[in-house]
């Protein structure tokens, strides 16, 4: 049986204050909760503030981005040993923000995954298609590519450790959420693929859904059979919005 996780990805949003009041509200409103993993990808400079404040509660953090490289000299990029200094347990790879603005190919991130994975952190492998590519029926080969660009340099055992984020990108941000129908179809894809590869692997993988997730659309979003959880951007702002998320999630 999988546990589902549902993890905010913060994006560049925050204040040593602002975060002082979302943590601490997080915290509160989820202490005794059990019925899913909890987490938040909060930018790197808050990382030791998110440790402090979330140490000892049920909720994990993480980043949003990792290097490839394990050290030396690339200026602004951060390792994965850095981020394991401030207990990370998740990092994001592949944001189809990263992939859109910073140029992000399906081997970058595929590489990326793998210096995560080889460091023993969570990686959250975000796939998803444009608007275009759903239109034009192209949506499976697309995220086909993007996950065999991950197993072919990671191998499939890689992905016992690993998550999932289906992010349709027409989605993110936008509004317009997947349908319940829609995002299932896509997951049973996905496990499918990994299934081809390795079916224990497959069974016990959490395929995330992200792309507009709200308290009102979470449950039956999260009621589908392959939908293990969300990653949730706008909403995991509002602390009382990603609490009612996670309590979306039957136990
Ligand atoms: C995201 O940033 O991964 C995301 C899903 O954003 P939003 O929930 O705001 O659509």
């Amino acid at each position: 049986m999988r546990r589902k996780l549902v993890a905010g990805n913060w994006k560049m949003h925050g204040s040593l204050e602002a975060n002082q009041q979302l943590l601490g509200a997080l915290v509160e409103g989820l202490r005794g909760y059990d019925a899913a993993d909890v987490a938040v990808c909060v930018p790197a400079p808050y990382l030791a503030q998110t440790r402090s404040m979330l140490s000892g509660s049920n909720v994990a953090w993480g980043a949003q981005n990792v290097s490839k490289h394990a050290s030396g000299a690339y200026t602004g990029e951060i390792s994965a040993s850095m981020l394991l200094d401030f207990d990370c347990r998740y990092v994001l790879i592949g944001h189809s923000e990263r992939r859109a603005l910073y140029g992000e190919s399906d081997h970058a991130a595929a590489a990326k995954f793998v210096a995560a994975s080889q460091a023993g952190l969570v990686p959250v492998v975000c796939v998803g298609e444009t608007l275009s590519e759903r239109e034009t029926g192209v949506t499976e080969a697309v995220i086909a590519r993007q996950i065999e660009a991950v197993l072919s340099l990671a191998g499939v055992a890689a992905f016992s450790n690993a998550v999932i984020a289906y992010e349709p990108v027409w989605a993110i941000g936008t509004g317009r959420t997947a349908t319940p129908e829609q995002a299932q179809q896509v997951h049973a894809f996905i496990r499918g693929l990994i299934r081809q590869h390795d079916a224990a692997v497959a069974e016990g993988l959490v395929i995330l859904y992200g792309g507009s997730v709200k308290a009102a659309n979470a449950a039956s979003l999260f009621g589908q059979p392959d939908i293990d959880g969300g990653l949730v951007g706008g909403a995991s702002l509002v602390a009382d919005e990603f609490v009612a998320i996670c309590k979306a999630v039957k136990s």
